[in-house]
């Protein structure tokens, strides 16, 4: 049986699947809400229902937005010859903290794993080789920057497009973020000193 009433409980089960909150963190955030006014707990609803009502994918560059472009890709002052591959939208944040690169993204939407049975078709990797080809009205593209995770799943993912992407533009220079990120680790989790080093130090693969 359950300690707490049932909208209680329902509150800290929901709260509970959030990474890094366990179950006595879920309860002491539960009791956390309770306790604030209703104001501020209104306004915590209302944002987590804004983001999954507004928030779309950019249809250039698949980053998170409330527009069908994103800022960054609506962006002038923003290099559009130069794009930065990434896994996921959260890392495009630490890339953006680094303040070394001026360019736009490409979110892949994952990594690909031969071995989980992730296939290319399954990332948005035919909408990059898209974009490298040329998009009407946009310049066009120099450099692809691959800054997937320095991990197993993220290097193949790199290895792969680079193959592809010599093999379908010969011309592009195609650059990898320089070692020296905590292997297995998540972009999101590099500090931005760090992060920007490996990108001053990219080098062509
Ligand atoms: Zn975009």
């Amino acid at each position: 049986m359950n300690t707490f009433a049932p909208p209680v409980q329902r509150l800290v089960t929901e709260l509970s699947k959030l990474p890094g909150v366990g179950n006595r963190t879920a309860q002491r955030l539960a009791f956390h809400i309770l306790r604030a006014s209703a104001e501020d707990a209104t306004a915590l609803s209302d944002a987590i229902r804004e983001v999954k009502e507004r928030i779309v994918l950019c249809e250039v560059c698949f980053n998170l937005a409330d527009e069908p472009r994103c800022r960054i890709c609506q962006d002038p002052r923003r290099d559009h010859g130069a794009i930065c591959v990434v896994e996921e939208p959260s890392d495009v944040i630490p890339m953006e903290r680094t303040h070394e690169y001026d360019g736009v993204y490409h979110v892949l939407g994952g990594a690909l794993s031969p071995i989980d049975g992730v296939d290319p078709d399954d990332q948005r990797i035919d909408e990059l080789y898209a974009r490298v080809a040329g998009v009407e009205g946009q310049p066009p593209v120099r450099e692809v920057v691959l800054a997937t995770n320095p991990t197993t799943t993220g290097e193949a993912t790199a290895l792969h497009i680079a193959e592809e992407l010599r093999r379908r533009s010969p011309g592009l220079t195609v650059t990898k973020l320089a070692s020296g990120l905590p292997v297995g680790a998540d972009l999101e989790y590099a500090d931005e000193v760090t992060l920007g080093k490996a990108f001053a130090g990219r080098r062509s693969v």
